[in-house]
């Protein structure tokens, strides 16, 4: 069998260095907001390219976190409207209810999967604070569209990072580029009103072994709010500013971070030599492809193609040994937990959920194992 993540071949090469660092770690005794939490939230701002870097628990605890601060400045009320792509991962639309802020869903763009900039404009009322943009399957949403659109209407803007690890706005990446890697416009005031959340759950493209988290952010004020709302708004032990909560990254999970960020691009370029494979070999008129326009704005976190026998599709590729995930079957309006938005229409977001199907892509996928997977889609 393919496995569609094979999580163990991911972390094997580590081994040596994950123990010896859990070693050092016994040594140290210190287990909660060290020196490794320290050094990789420097590395992590820094490969960012953003001033703040905040250690949290995971990914969800990110983003809530993010609104619980804006909150905390001011910026942001309970009950302010937030912009969000109705195709997205649970947890985004999730956070947003959890800082007691209402999401207000847009449909995607059939052929990227993200959020359409076009449609935004006419869901924004007097209530609308910010925009909660989602770099879905890898791919960076259409960041300069919608730092327009937030910088008219004096919109805060979150982004979803937790599949876009190491996503850069243009081929040609560099210090001078007045683009941010994660899709912001450096030279914008907006930028300042900015703050990203990703998550290192073990399947996300740089993983450590159990939960764990960050935020980037420019904002001074905002960092200041955050690295104490995560630690019960206490930045002076016992002495509390904030209503905060507990959602530490742990020295541990950091420390096997710090060992695997020097990776990171490197894992992305294999995954897009995997997703470049895959777009010039597979041909098959049942099956629609991803797009891409071969730049560094996708990391291919996940590969997801679309079929109308996505159920034929996925049996047959079982029985070839192939396994694949369906990312995600149910679109948000359409779960038990959203029954007032059960009667709402969004057939663009419907369809990405009833047809889509996500191959194996990992920086560990075969040559051998790719060939096999192009061959028998082709057979189809
Ligand atoms: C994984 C993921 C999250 C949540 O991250 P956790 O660390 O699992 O809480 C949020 N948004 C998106 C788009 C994700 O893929």
């Amino acid at each position: 069998m393919i496995p569609f993540l094979d999580l163990k071949k991911i972390n094997k090469p580590y081994e040596t260095a994950f123990q010896e660092k859990l070693k050092s770690v016994l040594e140290n005794g210190w287990y909660i907001l060290g020196k490794e939490v320290e050094i990789f939230e420097k590395a992590f701002a820094e490969y960012c390219h953003y001033k703040y870097c905040i250690g949290v628990g995971n990914g969800f605890d990110a983003l809530v976190l993010i609104f619980k601060g804006y909150i905390e400045l001011g910026k942001l009320q309970k009950g302010d409207e937030i912009i969000v792509p109705a195709n997205t991962y649970i947890a985004s639309i999730l956070a947003i209810l959890q800082a007691d802020l209402i999401p207000v869903l847009v449909e995607p763009k059939l052929e990227t999967y993200n959020i359409n900039p076009n449609l935004i404009q006419e869901k924004i009322t007097p209530k609308t604070k910010a925009i909660l943009a989602v770099h879905l399957y890898g791919q960076l949403a259409e960041m300069e569209k919608i730092n327009e659109i937030a910088e008219k209407n004096n919109l805060i803007v979150v982004e979803d990072c937790a599949q876009s690890h190491g996503a850069k706005i243009n081929k040609f990446q560099d210090q001078n580029s007045k683009f941010q890697p994660n899709g912001n416009l450096k030279s914008k005031i907006n930028n300042l009103k900015s703050a990203c959340a990703y998550s290192f759950y073990p399947g996300k493209n740089l993983g450590c072994l159990g939960d764990g988290a960050a935020i980037t952010t420019n904002d001074s004020e905002l960092a200041k709010v955050l690295f104490s709302l995560r630690n019960y708004g206490s930045e002076k032990k016992y002495h509390n500013e904030y209503i905060g909560v507990n959602s530490r990254l742990d020295e541990l999970q950091a420390g096997f971070l710090n060992l695997k960020l020097p990776n990171l691009d490197a894992d992305n370029e294999k995954r897009r030599a995997v997703a470049k494979r895959y777009l010039a070999a597979i041909k098959n008129d049942k099956i629609t492809l991803p797009f891409w326009d071969f730049s560094t704005n996708h990391v291919f976190h996940l590969f997801v193609i679309r079929t109308e026998n996505r159920e034929n599709l996925q049996e047959y590729l079982t029985q070839n040994n192939i396994q694949t995930v369906i990312h995600y079957p149910i679109p948000p309006h359409q779960q038990k937990a959203f029954e007032e938005w059960n009667k709402l229409s969004f057939p663009i977001t419907e369809k990405i959920h009833r047809e889509v199907l996500s191959l194996p892509i990992s920086p560990v996928l075969t040559e051998s194992e790719v060939d096999f997977i192009i061959e028998t889609i082709n057979r189809f």
